[in-house]
């Protein structure tokens, strides 16, 4: 799935003529080419200076942290290891963002545009939220909310829509509040997860059932590759989607969040 979205990415970025480079890792999570883009980046921004020695390592965040230190002469930069394999142009905004920071330079808009775009994209979105979930230090898998049971709520619909065939997932409310991923259906782990924002006592109904509803349309509707291209949310899934009764309601109501 990973795979599958960072070359479509990589396509969307790059064009579909390109062919990502691979890159050899010497040591175990350092990159020497990704050293490479920072001496390049250096050069850019600072022709005339010696380039200090670079220390570039990934780490296991649990964002999408990204620190840049000079320490005795050394560069130290740590990046997140959900960063490692974005496309080599991804690596370069990333260096020249950070190199720009460090050394007070005006950070150039086509690699802010480019950084911005790539870990906003919503296969590095749904990625960095699975991991913020997996490796927090409170995961709490729970369909029973404060205000709304999940696993209710999956039943009602089940029944109403789907003729009660469709076999329950895991539900789980998200561990933290998040906003960019209101829910989200995880085909690896056949996990269905609503954002917690939805557990209160003031959201209509109808909105948590529409974003499950959505999520199990999923489960209904699997992600097919047709003609090289991954189609997520297909003719059928879309005309299914249009039978929910309080869609434009529901909608309307997500967008206001
Ligand atoms: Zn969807």
């Amino acid at each position: 799935m990973f795979r599958d979205s960072f070359f479509e990415l990589w396509q969307r970025l790059m064009g579909p003529s390109c062919v990502p480079v691979v890159r050899v890792n010497l040591t175990p999570g350092v990159s020497t080419t990704l050293i490479e883009v920072f001496e390049r980046e250096y050069r850019e921004l600072r022709p005339r200076a010696p380039i200090p020695a670079l220390d570039v390592r990934f780490r296991r965040f649990t964002s999408l942290n990204t620190t840049i230190r000079l320490r005795e002469g050394k560069l130290h930069v740590r990046l997140s290891d959900l960063l490692e394999h974005a496309p080599e142009s991804v690596h370069q905004a990333i260096a020249h963002i950070l190199l720009a920071k460090l050394y007070r330079k005006p950070i150039a808009r086509t690699h802010s545009d480019r950084y911005r775009r790539y870990v906003s994209s919503e296969p590095v979105a749904r990625q960095a939220e699975h991991i913020r979930q997996t490796r927090g230090r409170k995961v709490i898998l729970s369909a029973k909310g404060h205000h709304y049971d999940l696993d209710e709520v999956f039943e009602s619909l089940n029944m109403r829509f789907f003729h009660g065939l469709l076999g329950r997932p895991t539900l789980t409310w998200s561990a933290h509040h998040a906003r960019r991923m209101l829910g989200h259906y995880d085909a690896a782990h056949n996990t269905i997860m609503v954002s917690r924002v939805f557990d209160r006592a003031d959201t209509p109904r109808c909105a948590i059932e529409y974003l499950l509803y959505h999520e199990m349309l999923h489960l209904k509707h699997p992600v097919r590759v047709k003609a090289g291209r991954r189609c997520v949310h297909s003719k059928a899934f879309q005309a299914e989607e249009r039978l929910f009764p309080e869609l434009d309601e529901a909608k309307a109501y997500l967008k206001r969040l």
